[in-house]
């Protein structure tokens, strides 16, 4: 199975295009905050307390929450938690209060950044593409992460595990594993394997994809003898089993 990020990841490119929920009960606060994103071509919802912000962050399914400390029927540190204990949607907090503590608390329940009132509309901007960029890139990371069960393959560093175990495999061997995992579930055939693994240029025959594959095995399957993760499909080639 690949990570179920790798398939859930449904941001856009720009980070304009993004959708922010703005929870905050003061009028002209909330007016000027949302007329400034919608100029910057932000999309936004809002929500005047914290009851109907939680209501909304989970109806609209927002790209990132402002959300106002002080709010009525529930504050913005309860919603925060609420907030985070299912998901980890980017949360910014507005608070009007300046000390030490009150930043720590905001922290502590899981905001990513806090902004102290009062602020520049510039300067609030700058945090909301920022966090939006690092939470993006973050998303970037996990599809570069390809898991089934406990093994675990990642393509930025280059390292396979296996539970607690590293994996250590030869180039050819990560790339084959690669390919085998990133079209788990599909059968894939031997000059296809030698094609995508070897290049279109490689001249020999696809018995080097099967002698890989048996290596593999080797250091991946508990019973290299009877594999259950590359399996044999006969005449065919080969199928990574989720
Ligand atoms: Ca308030």
């Amino acid at each position: 199975m690949i990570d179920t990020n790798y398939h859930a990841t449904d941001r856009r490119q720009r980070p304009e295009d993004a959708r922010i929920l703005v929870v905050e009960d003061e009028t002209t606060v909330r007016e000027t905050i949302t007329q400034a994103l919608q100029d910057e071509g932000f999309s936004v919802v809002t929500a005047t307390d914290g009851l109907s912000g939680l209501r909304k962050a989970r109806d609209t399914k927002p790209d990132l929450v402002l959300l106002d400390l002080m709010l009525p029927e529930m504050d913005g540190l309860s919603l925060c938690r609420a907030l985070r204990r299912d998901s980890d949607i980017p949360i910014i907090m507005l608070t009007a209060r300046s000390t030490e503590m009150d930043k720590i608390i905001g922290l502590e329940t899981g905001a990513d950044d806090y902004v102290v009132k009062p602020f520049s509309l510039g300067e609030l901007l700058a945090r909301v593409r920022s966090l939006l960029r690092r939470s993006r890139s973050g998303n970037a990371k996990d599809q570069l992460r390809l898991v089934s069960g406990t093994l675990k393959l990642d393509l930025s560093s280059h390292r396979v595990t296996l539970g607690q175990d590293e994996i250590h495999l030869t180039q050819k061997e990560f790339n084959l594993l690669a390919e085998l995992m990133r079209n788990s579930g599909a059968v894939l055939s031997r000059d296809l394997l030698l094609e995508k693994v070897w290049g279109y240029d490689y001249v020999g025959s696809t018995h080097t994809v099967d002698v890989h594959v048996r290596w593999l095995r080797e250091k991946i399957e508990d019973e290299p003898s009877k594999p259950q993760r590359i399996v044999t499909i006969r005449g065919i080639g080969y199928r990574f089993e989720a």
